[in-house]
């Protein structure tokens, strides 16, 4: 089965409304390419006006974060109810920085992955070692277990259409990528993973990105390994390079 390839931009907390149009006005044409979904993630607060500036074009608007509840008492909270609204169709849960700086945990990103879920928005689960864990030689048991807790309760239907995003944090915002050998190595363990707590039909059709420092020179060499299914893309998602990232293949 050929999966679809799906590049999607994480601009982190960056760009002000009226820079986002501006950015997406310069993306638009530079990252039009049929064989693959593209998706900018961006600041909540750009969210509206990136999902107009977006309009007529292949790129789809996710969000960088969202709350587990529906709504009520929760200051400074998003509700999936309100991104779906505003027109978003993927949402970034359990990045790395929001695990180390807001304190979100295993649990947590299950409780966010089930409702986006239940939203009929796309999660893009995100999973990944330290450089410690990676030297103490763990690193693919650590992905195992926090891709396993953030899929309980998912089914195998539901698991086809989710996105994970595996993110060596050692190589985020650090210009180290992984090397090719590494970054296919681990997707490979995690869908190995996924055919253990599902079955082989769903492994074979969920998508698994790489992310980390990938830049217009490595995405086509990582993006052509058979079990890496496109890239989660940083710093470079901000430039005119993003554009080249997702015509990886031309
Ligand atoms: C990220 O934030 O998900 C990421 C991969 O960042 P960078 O591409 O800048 O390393």
């Amino acid at each position: 089965m050929m999966r679809r390839k799906i590049v999607a931009g994480n601009w982190k907390m960056n760009k002000t409304p009226s820079e986002a149009v501006e950015l997406i006005n310069t993306l638009k044409p530079l990252v039009a390419n049929d064989d693959v979904d593209v998706v900018f993630c961006v600041p909540a607060i750009d969210i509206t006006v990136a999902v107009e500036a977006a309009k007529g074009s292949n790129i789809a608007i996710g969000a960088e974060n969202m709350y587990y509840e529906e709504s009520g008492a929760y200051t400074g909270e998003i509700a999936p109810a309100m991104l779906v609204d505003a027109g978003v169709k993927y949402v970034i849960i359990g990045h790395s920085e929001r695990r180390e700086y807001f304190a979100e945990t295993d649990e947590t990103v299950n409780k966010k992955v089930l409702k986006a879920i239940e939203h009929g928005i796309v999660p893009i689960i995100c999973c990944g070692e330290t450089l410690t864990q990676r030297e103490q030689g763990v690193t693919i048991d650590f992905v195992r277990q926090q891709i396993k807790i953030a899929l309980q309760g998912v089914t195998a239907d539901q698991a086809k259409e989710v996105v994970i995003a595996y993110e060596p944090i050692w190589a985020i915002g650090t210009g180290v990528v992984a090397t090719t050998e590494q970054a296919q190595e681990v997707c490979v363990a995690i869908r190995a993973c996924i055919a253990e707590v599902y079955d082989e039909a769903t492994a074979e059709a969920i998508r698994i990105q790489y992310g980390g420092s990938v830049s217009a020179a490595s995405a086509p060499e990582l993006f052509a390994q058979a079990d890496i299914d496109g890239g989660l893309v940083g710093g470079a998602s901000l430039k005119p390079d993003f554009g080249a990232i997702v015509n990886y293949n031309k």
